[in-house]
């Protein structure tokens, strides 16, 4: 406060405005009209241009400054970083049993088309419950117990997928999931 009515700002702002003050009053008991004050208040006007322009300004405020609106630009971009990596809520749901076995994925944000995609989608052997190796032609075997399913009969990826999707679309309609 004290560094504040000491500047020469504070100091030139408070006389020329008691300036002012003072000539407004002036003229008025002299009944001159306004002529006078409003050319005393264009020259008043001219001096705080001039002021300004000359400002003795300091180094170090110019790079304080410029430091400041840098440190400000990086804050901005971080959250706006963050808030892409922000997952949504459907992306907790990671496994689930399906028409006969278990099958457990991950998400991964795809930037080009712009949606989360499942990736790494496992059928889990249903004797020890190890992520089975996929063959290919519907052949599937579980590395640790040999288990070898000898039926055709269970869920393909792509009917998992479906089904993930089909899940998440009957949960979001029954307000449970947020988007
Ligand atoms: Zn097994």
């Amino acid at each position: 406060m004290k560094k504040f009515l000491e500047s020469s700002w504070t100091i030139g702002i408070a006389t020329t405005l008691l300036g002012f003050i003072l000539t407004v009053s002036y003229d008025l008991i002299k009944e001159k009209q306004v002529f006078t004050t409003i050319g005393k208040f264009f020259s008043i006007l001219w001096g705080w241009i001039i002021t300004f322009l000359t400002f003795d300004l300091k180094v170090w405020w110019v790079l304080l400054g410029i430091a400041v609106i840098f440190f400000a630009l990086y804050t901005i971009v971080k959250i706006i970083e963050k808030k892409e990596l922000l997952k949504p809520e459907f992306t907790d749901y990671t496994q689930d049993k399906f028409r006969i076995w278990k099958w457990s994925w991950g998400w991964k944000f795809n930037k080009m088309k712009n949606v989360w995609q499942i990736v790494n989608l496992q059928a889990h052997c249903p004797k020890c419950d190890t992520p089975m190796i996929n063959k290919g032609f519907g052949i599937f075997q579980c590395p640790r117990c040999a288990y070898n399913p000898e039926s055709y009969d269970h869920e393909e990826p792509y009917e998992v997928v479906k089904v993930i999707s089909d899940n998440l679309y009957r949960q979001k309609n029954k307000g449970e999931i947020q988007s």
